[in-house]
């Protein structure tokens, strides 16, 4: 595969080499080949690390949506017939190819985000990862259950598990490849087809992934990806599917629930953040301020997990603050398609222009710079620097708007307990840190904030990673949860089929009905005395 712009350094002067195509002519005209579209005015994308030229995208029409749902609706219906270890068998070998051809997503996640290449790789493992734990666990969340029946013996009961049909998969540009596959994957392993809409800024790298799934096995169709801006497209998905899944902001999180709620289909909203990170007096400074660095600027801080409140007990402040802002001085920005460097570009302009304004506003309103704080077009046209804010306060934006970006503010606190208050003064509830040398007692820490995760003695991955429990917000930061049994049971609906034997619930021939309620009676208190469900 041939790389993207490179840097080269000649006379002293940073130049850059500018190719005509971002991505390989032939790979990008393959993948766009696959999209369920054509039939609207095709979008342009540029590589927001260099500016040059990815793909024309073809956009979806109706028409378009109708036939990918036609399509999947036809393949799902035998796809569900099969057997759960079958499916599983073709995961597994998704599984393998990713890892095995991690080179060309990594070069696709990067030139579409602009990240740097060690948090492209953070989508392949968690694709991995996904791919594994549900290959494992889907044949025993799948299987039909015997429930209790009313009247021991005489009802015997079952719990059906069946699919949805056809699952809308919505989502965002900065985790490209996760967001759209790790998603995609319980839903196909519990029998569904999935329709992917992908941003159109990161397409590439969804169609990549249903092609790879295609070649593991998956059959055509079972897995489509159409094309559009979302308020576009978006409608007219919720409209035919029978769940969406939604990532994105908080702001249309609402609105899709106001769609999914008018089809009364179900929805999981994973939504944005303001994470704290809570550094307690007892806490390993070094390695909380090195750890930080991955937890608040991966993706270029682009990363609903990531940490934008660093609230630090007085007592290791002065310890704390120095080796944080040594380390983010320490890092270094590019995005070449190399592991050489720990921070990539912004993705946008308008994420750009909200950074920007974040930390202008709260130096204006009196914040301190203590690292960062300035775009560098020398890099490309979107990188900014990762920025360490004092001094900020409630009057400033950056204190309770999320800004998704590379930019964290440290406070000073007395206790834990204003720790926590402060952490919990928002009405966000997706992540959060707690530093402490005393895991025990951070836990009673982790049980008072108001998160969805809290990772001990670490930012976001712990939690992230351990796909075994589940993952998702509180309050603004959505609803429904993915990973662990919720990530794949939100995909199936439960039938219940309840069998008598014997004898009727009802009065028997002659009964009267006081006899059979007498009869009940005895029946019931029966039962309870014998401690029975
Ligand atoms: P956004 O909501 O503006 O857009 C996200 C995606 O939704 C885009 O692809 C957009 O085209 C699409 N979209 C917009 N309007 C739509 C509509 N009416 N119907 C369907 N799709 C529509 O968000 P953004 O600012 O581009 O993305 C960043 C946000 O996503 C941040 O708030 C971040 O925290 C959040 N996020 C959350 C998670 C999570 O797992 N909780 C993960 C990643 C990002």
């Amino acid at each position: 595969m041939t790389t993207a712009a490179q840097q080269i350094t000649s006379t002293g002067v940073t130049l850059r080499a500018v190719p005509e195509h971002a991505l390989p002519v032939d790979l990008v005209a393959r993948l766009t080949a696959r999209a369920a579209a054509g039939g609207a005015p095709a979008v342009q994308t540029f590589a927001p690390a260099t500016g040059v030229f990815i793909a024309d995208l073809p956009q979806s029409s109706v028409a378009d949506i109708d036939a990918a749902f036609a399509t999947a609706r036809t393949v799902q219906a035998e796809w569900a017939q099969r057997p759960v270890a079958e499916r599983v068998r073709i995961i597994r070998r998704f599984h393998d190819l990713v890892l095995r051809e991690q080179d060309a997503i990594l070069d696709i996640v990067q030139t579409e985000t602009g990240k740097a290449r060690a948090h492209a790789f953070d989508e392949v493992s968690d694709v991995a990862v996904n791919a594994r734990y549900y290959a494992k666990t889907a044949a025993k969340l799948l299987g039909t259950r015997r429930r209790a029946g009313v009247l021991p013996l005489l009802t015997q009961v079952e719990e059906l598990r069946r699919p949805k049909g056809v699952v809308a998969v919505i989502s965002p540009w900065n985790y490209p490849l996760a967001l759209s596959a790790s998603d995609a994957l319980p839903a196909l392993i519990a029998g569904n087809a999935v329709i992917s809409r992908p941003d159109n800024q990161t397409a590439l790298a969804a169609l990549w992934a249903a092609e790879l799934a295609e070649r593991a096995g998956l059959p055509k169709g079972l897995w489509q990806v159409v094309l559009g801006r979302g308020a576009v497209v978006g409608n007219e998905l919720i409209a035919r599917a029978d769940y969406v899944d939604y990532t994105g902001s908080t702001a249309t999180g609402r609105v899709i629930a106001g769609q999914a709620a008018q089809r009364l289909i179900g929805y999981s909203l994973e939504l944005g953040g303001k994470n704290p990170m809570l550094v307690l007096a007892d806490a390993d400074v070094a390695t909380a301020a090195r750890t930080a660095i991955r937890a608040c600027f991966s993706s270029a801080g682009q990363l609903c997990e990531s940490m934008e409140r660093i609230y630090v007990h007085t007592d290791v402040y002065d310890e704390f603050v120095p080796a944080f802002v040594e380390a983010v001085r320490g890092m270094r920005l590019g995005a070449n398609l190399a592991y050489d460097s720990d921070m990539g570009s912004l993705t946008f302009q308008r994420q750009l222009d909200t950074v920007r304004a974040h930390v202008d506003d709260a130096v204006a309103k009196g914040a301190s710079v203590l690292a960062g704080g300035r775009a560098r077009p020398d890099l490309g046209p979107y990188f900014y620097e990762p920025t360490v804010l004092t001094d900020v306060t409630p009057g400033m934006t950056v204190y309770r708007e999320e800004t998704f970006g590379p930019v964290a503010s440290i406070y000073r606190v007395d206790s834990d307990d204003e720790a926590i208050a402060q952490a919990n003064d928002t009405t966000y509830g997706l992540n959060a840190s707690v530093w402490s040398r005393n895991v025990g007692y951070a836990r009673t820490v982790a049980a008072r904030l108001n998160s969805g995760a809290v990772n001990i003695n670490e930012g976001f991955i712990a939690a992230w990673g351990s796909i075994d429990a589940p993952s998702g917000g509180l309050g603004d930061s959505g609803t429904g949860r993915r990973h662990g049994a919720e990530g794949l049971l939100k995909y199936i609906d439960t039938q219940t089929v309840a069998a008598q034997r014997v004898l009727p619930i009802a009065p028997l021939a002659g009964m009267s009905d006081e006899t059979w309620a007498q009869t009940m009676t005895i029946a019931l208190s029966a039962m309870r005395w014998l401690g029975m469900k």
